[in-house]
């Protein structure tokens, strides 16, 4: 019960609410299983979507979000998903994934954009 919990934090679930995130469905990428973020315990709280007042930019992110996501072995890949996701729906950018806040992963669209075109 708590691994699919766990497993379901990341990108992909970026612009989801969190009550849904536990019914997501394992999507069968195995890059999840070596998330970082799979330890921290989700009933204590969620430091990727939960952004601190007041701070800006990667401060505005809570240290273990940046610690954990800064050291993932997947974070490329996190943030990779992420962004597809967050381009196919339309939702907007939220929460600190794949390393990178939503400013960071919009500068980063906008700079593949460019190189596209
Ligand atoms: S980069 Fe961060 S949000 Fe993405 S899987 Fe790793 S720890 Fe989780």
């Amino acid at each position: 019960m708590s691994s699919n919990r766990t497993v379901s934090l990341s990108a992909f679930t970026v612009t989801r609410p969190t009550d849904t995130r536990q019914s997501e469905p394992d999507r069968g990428e195995p890059w999840k299983d070596q998330a970082a973020c799979r330890t921290w315990d989700f009933t204590v709280g969620d430091p990727w979507f939960t952004p601190i007042p007041g701070k800006k930019g990667r401060d505005r992110w809570p240290l273990v979000a940046r610690s954990m996501c800064d050291e993932c072995p997947v974070k490329a890949m996190c943030a990779r998903d992420a962004m597809t996701y967050e381009e196919r729906s339309g939702e907007g950018r939220f929460g600190f994934v794949g390393g990178l806040t939503p400013e960071e992963r919009s500068a980063l669209a906008l700079l593949g954009k460019g190189a596209t075109a």
